[in-house]
């Protein structure tokens, strides 16, 4: 069976590591923090519950050595913004752990798939490529798969539906510049628009509530980590399953409506060899617009912090 390895073991990581634990994903979870304290008190937390489900061993340290051996390597670890800190000072420090840190996943493992989650995503996707020297396929961020969840689920709310039933993609930045693809949008084969009920009002309130949701919960609880959890384990069990299932992944882009050196989310299917295929889905003129202007932001802050 499979090894993952998770670093960083704050909220994300370790609530990543009890989602993989109790969906039974692989054999063994490996916590990494730089406090071994921390990555410890977690995996001895998580351990005790093998009573219950058991069929997965834990380890743990701050040394990377403890990514040997991985399948998938997990990036979760990083620093918050903080009062007063604009997110491009957020976006040096977190890149000045990645330069550190990357390297050193390396040396003790060439063969993994390495899947991004630490802010800004898209920007830690496009250095961890550059640094790992590892062929883009195998390294992604999980880009806008949180936030087409929850647009999934606010229109499942407002179409009285399930939000496995209803079809509908975020793409772009994971971020202020993200976008919804209302063209490509459907439900049990049917376009969104054709729906009884459906108007581009509830669309665009879908949407805000979408934009608005990590704002929303972190001024409640200062953090979100169960649904992202969730997508962190489910993009686990498609690799490790190899069933070609499909995320809107962060993905380095390489004439994709002729964006190119820039990662952002587009649909991909994902199986062992990491992302099997990204989908070039049918863009009308103003969703075009919307992935151009994505690609413009992100691009202007890796010229800011690339030297
Ligand atoms: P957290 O502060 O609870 O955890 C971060 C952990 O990283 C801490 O335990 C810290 O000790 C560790 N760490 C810091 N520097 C390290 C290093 N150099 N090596 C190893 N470990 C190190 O934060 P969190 O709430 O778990 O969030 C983690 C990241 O995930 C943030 O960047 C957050 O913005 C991001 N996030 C992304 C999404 C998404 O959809 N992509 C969703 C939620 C959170």
């Amino acid at each position: 069976m499979a090894k993952i390895a998770i670093i960083g073991a704050g909220f994300v990581g370790s609530t990543a590591a009890y989602a993989l634990f109790l969906k039974k994903v692989c054999s063994t979870i490996a916590l990494i923090d730089i406090s071994k304290e921390k990555a410890e008190g977690e995996a001895m937390d998580l351990e005790q519950g093998m009573l219950f489900v058991p069929g997965t061993h834990f380890s743990y340290g701050s040394s990377y050595e403890q990514c040997k051996d991985a399948d998938i390597v997990v990036i979760t670890a990083g620093l918050a913004q903080k009062k007063g800190e604009t997110r491009l000072d957020l976006v040096r420090k977190n890149a000045a752990i990645l330069k550190e840190m990357v390297p050193k996943i390396v040396e003790h493992n060439k063969s993994c798939i390495i899947i991004l989650v630490t802010n800004p995503v898209d920007i830690m996707t496009y250095l961890t490529i550059k640094y790992s020297g590892f062929p883009k396929e195998r390294v992604f961020g999980t880009g806008t798969t949180l936030d087409t969840a929850r647009l999934r689920y606010y229109l499942g709310e407002y179409l009285n539906l399930s939000p496995q039933s209803v079809h509908a993609y975020i793409m772009g930045e994971h971020g202020d510049s993200e976008f919804p693809v209302w063209s490509a949008a459907a439900v049990g084969g049917l376009r969104i628009d054709n729906m009884h009920g459906w108007s581009a009002e509830a669309g665009e309130s879908c949407f805000q509530k979408t934009k608005n949701a990590a704002y929303e919960i972190i001024n409640r609880k200062g953090a979100t980590y169960y649904a992202i959890a969730l997508v962190i384990a489910d993009i686990c069990e498609a690799i490790l399953s190899d069933e070609g299932k499909i995320f809107p992944l962060s993905t380095y882009l390489e004439n994709y409506y002729d964006e190119g050196d820039v990662c952002l989310s587009v649909p991909c299917a994902l199986g062992k060899e990491g992302i099997r295929r990204r989908i070039q889905l049918p863009l009308n003129d103003s969703e075009q617009q919307a992935l151009h202007k994505s690609a413009g932001v992100l691009k202007g802050i890796i010229k800011d912090i690339v030297e």
